[in-house]
């Protein structure tokens, strides 16, 4: 349980970061919260020869909610649960977070590192979808933003370059006839989900004009159910139309079996997760 040897290196802005990125590439690996990436190096699943922490990049923390909500990529899950503005603004991210792991995580582990590690069963993943994000990167050619449903590519892989760093993750303030929720089913031990539903909803002259859904934890990767979605849209939005619309929830992504929960399970389990996001979203939109 030693990893292997490493440099370290601990830059104090986003700029020297980069260049360190830019000067070891493949070798190195950003630090953040150290919560998958430590134990994976002690495992020697990981085993960079350079670690760049870039816990000291003071920019990188915090939540700013003007026009929109801004949040720094090593801003923790602890700060997220207990942000007073974001409450009101967005609920739905405090709701999540607050199921992650248990204090010593939510004490750690980082938004940012948990959307560039994307594990499958990952919650942040899920709402960032379900909100529609725009995660915001930085490398040697400048800064980038990346739409959430483009950043997750594969399992454990995303749309990152190896020299970018995520900087923030931005996205809309809800406001009158909008609502999310987080349902997850968790891992009794690590509360990692076992299945996540994140739900967004617009009501617009009392009919369903947007409806995001995305599930975590099922599949290889965090997935939108555009089928549920499409179900939904036009519809009253009342208990009856999320029934129809999640009937077929969960029967055409791709999911996985462990000793965790066998492949049908958790098909079983988007349904009636996806069933519940939706209720409460729906319920929050209506005020
Ligand atoms: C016991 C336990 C239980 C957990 N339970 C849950 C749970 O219930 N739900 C859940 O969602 N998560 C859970 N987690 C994961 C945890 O919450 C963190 O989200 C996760 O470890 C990644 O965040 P981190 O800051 O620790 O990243 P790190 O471990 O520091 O980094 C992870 C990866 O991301 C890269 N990285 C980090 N920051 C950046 C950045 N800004 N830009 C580019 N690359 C970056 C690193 O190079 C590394 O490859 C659990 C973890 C543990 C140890």
């Amino acid at each position: 349980m030693i990893p292997s040897a490493f440099a370290y290196f601990a830059p104090t802005s986003v700029a020297e970061a980069i260049s360190l990125l830019e000067q070891y590439g493949d070798e190195a690996k950003i630090l953040a919260g150290g919560h998958s990436l430590i134990p994976a190096m002690k495992l020697r699943l990981a085993a960079p020869s350079v670690l760049i922490d870039i816990t000291k990049i003071a920019e990188l923390r915090g939540v700013v909610i003007n026009g929109s909500i801004n949040i720094g990529a090593l801003t923790t899950w602890h700060t997220i649960e207990y942000h007073d503005g974001l409450k009101g603004v967005c609920g739905v991210l405090p709701e999540a977070v607050a199921q992650i792991g248990d204090i010593q995580v939510r004490n750690r582990g980082t938004l940012g590192g948990a959307l560039a590690h994307a594990d499958p069963s990952a919650d942040a993943t899920a709402v960032v979808l379900a909100l529609d994000a725009q995660i915001r990167t930085h490398g040697p050619g400048g800064e980038r933003t990346i739409a959430a449903s483009d950043f997750f590519t594969d399992m454990l892989s995303t749309a990152l370059e190896p020299n970018e760093l995520i900087t923030a993750v931005i996205c809309n303030k809800l406001g009158a006839g909008e609502g999310a929720a987080y349902a997850k089913f968790p891992h009794p031990a690590s509360r990692y989900a076992i299945v996540g539903a994140a739900a967004y909803v617009k009501l617009s002259g009392g009919k369903v004009s947007a409806c995001r859904v995305a599930i975590t934890g099922a599949g290889p990767v965090p997935t939108r159910q555009a089928e549920t979605e499409q179900a939904l849209l036009n519809s009253d939005g009342s208990d009856e139309a999320v029934a129809k619309a999640t009937e077929e929830s969960g029967t055409t992504m791709d999911v996985l079996g462990d000793i965790h929960a066998s492949e049908d399970y958790r098909r079983a389990m988007v349904k009636v997760y996806t069933k519940r996001a939706l209720t409460t979203a729906l319920a929050r939109a209506r005020g």
